[in-house]
């Protein structure tokens, strides 16, 4: 089920690229936050090595019995008290959005001595339940991020709000890919944008179309989540 999951969301963001004035590639970060290492693997065996956690402990755990060449993306909110955890273990950590958190991810990865790869987490929708530093605010943050030897800033990210009709959330996509121009036309040092993490299940086609090369799936993949024994 997985596969054929994997092979039907890949033929749409085949399709929704052609569609996207950027001509960007996409990389497609499986979801698998609630769902079992087999999962993982059985995605993983289809050709998928990239993998999106949204806790910390359960990214360790899945870690430790799964194919160490997968990138592991943190997706969700990061307690700074938990980033001694997963210093030198994610690829891409999606959901940086207070000067206090970064700081601390620079303070653990000089520990380390790794540099740590992440996005700013931006909230365009100014939605009240939803983490992420306000489109306004953003810049002054990257630039306190530039700073950090041990901090490697990639771009930005989002989630939109939910919506039934995608069409409806498209303006937020907009307005993160234009904050990720201006950023990249102010030539910050040591501030890359090459990453725009936008796009869930239901609404990913709209997120390619206006730029997202890093979509966020889960459900479509790996079905339904079960939270009843977390
Ligand atoms: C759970 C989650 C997703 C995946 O959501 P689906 O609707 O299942 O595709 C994407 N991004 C974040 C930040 C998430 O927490």
């Amino acid at each position: 089920m997985i596969k054929e999951n994997l092979k039907q969301v890949l033929s749409i963001i085949e399709e929704a690229k052609k569609d996207s004035p950027y001509h960007q590639d996409v990389t497609l970060v499986a979801v698998s936050k609630t769902h079992p290492a087999e999962d993982i693997q059985e995605a993983y065996d289809a050709g998928i090595r990239d993998f999106g956690e949204n806790k910390v402990q359960e990214l360790m755990n899945k870690i430790d019995v799964l194919p160490q060449d997968i990138r592991w993306h943190l997706i969700g909110h990061l307690q700074r008290n938990k980033v001694k955890y997963i210093i030198g273990r994610t690829y891409l950590i999606h959901s940086v959005d207070s000067l206090r958190l970064a700081e601390e991810i620079e303070k653990e990865s000089a520990k380390h001595q790794v540099v740590t790869h992440i996005l700013v987490q931006v909230n365009v929708s100014k939605e009240e339940s939803k983490s992420g530093i306000e489109t306004e605010q953003a810049i002054d943050l990257i630039r306190a991020i530039s700073e950090m030897k041990h901090v490697q800033v990639e771009g930005l990210m989002t989630i939109a709000p939910e919506d039934e009709n995608p069409e409806n959330v498209r303006c937020y996509f907009r307005m993160l890919k234009k904050l990720s121009l201006d950023i990249d036309a102010l030539n910050i040092d040591n501030i890359f944008m090459n990453f725009l993490s936008m796009g869930m299940s239901g609404d990913f086609v709209v997120a390619i179309n206006e730029g997202s090369n890093l979509v966020r799936i889960g459900t479509k993949i790996f079905g339904a989540r079960d939270y009843s024994n977390m």
